[in-house]
């Protein structure tokens, strides 16, 4: 079969523009050969009618934990591995399905998945691994609770058994956990810099990790060739890790204007993550968010939008996450609707694609449709540009488009047949990277 694909009659999102174009879109292999071509009449090539249907970069999700399988948090992290990857392949293949084509995943996914997606052993979008994240002791990722007797093992929490943090204190400590999880192929390094609202023991407004241990990190991460990425709620926390070189702040709720300059003057990136607020505002105390879980919630709530309003008075990029756990998962499109109190449709579908793309040092291959980028396509029915609340309903993304292959397809490509198919399933989309 041809390796050619012309995908006529769309309208085209680039994932920056805020023109959406009638225009053509040739693909070639995994990569996008032409944007606004003419059909040529080249017997070779296969043609997709679009009926005028949205074309657009496949979707990036910016902070996922696709091994988040239950809360409390400690539940999931000594939860066996075996458990931790079969809930992270089905939590892939319906990602992909949603249109998701790269996950940015910040603590839990590892080189193993990774290498399950390379080989075909199972299906997903292209996965951005952090491995274990970093956590001082009694901070965000120190999961035990207040009066367990467990002790740390050679920074692992639990008795060795964490799979999510390295419970590390001091430099030389954290340059070993860094070294560990870029060896075993982390894309990025993720640590806890503030308090969060899940954990058992850590004040929202603390300050964690001393600055030579961030200091540290950025330097090993810098090293290798990629970045740290720091969890962050108050002010303080964002000022200072911008500060001392850390490249993204995630969730980044409680901004203040000294934070935001100094997220300017560093050229920081923001990852806000609106969609489990909303989920645990709703459904936290049946999920077992405790009464300083639930006050720890309603202070990040009570800032998420003005701090979003901030960013973008600055701005600063801000990407689009949706740090979703146990129960929580399935809400991710609402991270569309969430952002609406202050941002266009426009911005956040920017969000999600370009500057998502950005983030993960990949703008010349994801997010944008763009001659030489990576054939990661999606097809919306409506226009999410006019109602963004199209794209929460994963049935609206009709066609989606991986590495070149279309792995969902509604009837569109060919019509009366549907995809995924159970053949699908088993053919390798080489994405474990
Ligand atoms: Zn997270």
């Amino acid at each position: 079969m041809s390796d050619k694909i012309l995908l006529l009659n769309g309208r085209v999102f680039d994932g920056v523009s805020d023109q959406v174009r009638r225009q053509d879109v040739l693909v070639i292999g995994n990569r996008i050969a032409a944007v606004g071509v003419a059909d040529v009449g080249d017997a070779d090539i296969r043609r997709v009618d679009l009926g005028g249907r949205l074309l657009m970069p496949g979707l990036i999700d910016g902070h996922v934990h696709i091994c988040g399988t239950e809360l409390p948090i400690i539940n999931a992290t000594s939860s066996h591995w075996s458990y931790l990857s079969a809930f992270a392949f089905r939590q892939m293949e319906r990602r992909l399905m949603s249109g998701f084509t790269s996950l940015r995943d910040m603590g839990g996914a590892n080189v193993g998945i990774a290498r399950a997606l390379r080989e075909g052993l199972v299906t997903g979008p292209r996965l951005f691994y952090s491995g274990k994240l970093l956590s001082q002791t009694g901070g965000h990722g120190d999961a035990r609770p207040r009066d367990n007797d467990i002790a740390v093992v050679l920074g692992n929490c639990c008795s060795g058994s964490d799979k999510f943090a390295w419970v590390v204190d001091g430099v030389s400590a954290v340059r070993r956990a860094v070294r560990e999880e870029l060896r075993l192929g982390a894309h990025q390094i993720k640590i806890m810099a503030s308090g969060g609202i899940l954990s058992p023991t850590d004040p929202l407004h603390s300050l964690q990790f001393s600055e030579s241990e961030i200091r540290a990190a950025v330097e090993e991460a810098t090293n290798h060739g990629t970045y740290v990425s720091a969890h962050c709620h108050p002010a303080g926390a964002i000022r200072r890790c911008a500060e001392y070189g850390v490249r993204v702040i995630e969730h980044a709720t409680m901004l203040d204007e000294a934070a935001a300059e100094a997220m300017v003057a560093n050229g920081t990136y923001a990852m806000p993550t609106l969609a489990l607020l909303g989920v645990l505002m709703r459904e936290g105390r049946q999920m077992g968010l405790d009464d300083a879980n639930m006050e720890k919630l309603h202070l990040v709530v009570s800032r998420a939008h003005d701090s979003l309003r901030l960013l973008r008075r600055h701005n600063i990029p801000a990407g689009f996450g949706t740090d979703l756990f146990g129960k929580a998962h399935g809400n991710e499109g609402s991270e569309f609707t969430q952002r609406l109190p202050v941002d266009r449709p426009l911005d956040i579908l920017r969000s999600a694609t370009a500057v998502n793309a950005d983030i993960l040092k990949r703008s010349q291959d994801l997010g944008h449709v763009a001659p030489g980028a990576l054939a990661d396509l999606i097809i919306v029915e409506g226009d999410p540009l006019e109602d963004i609340a199209i794209m929460e309903n994963p049935d609206n993304i009709a066609l989606v488009m991986l590495d070149g292959v279309i792995v969902k397809d509604r009837g569109i490509a060919m019509p009366g047949e549907h995809l995924p198919r159970p053949k699908f399933w088993q053919a390798s989309a080489g994405t474990g990277f």
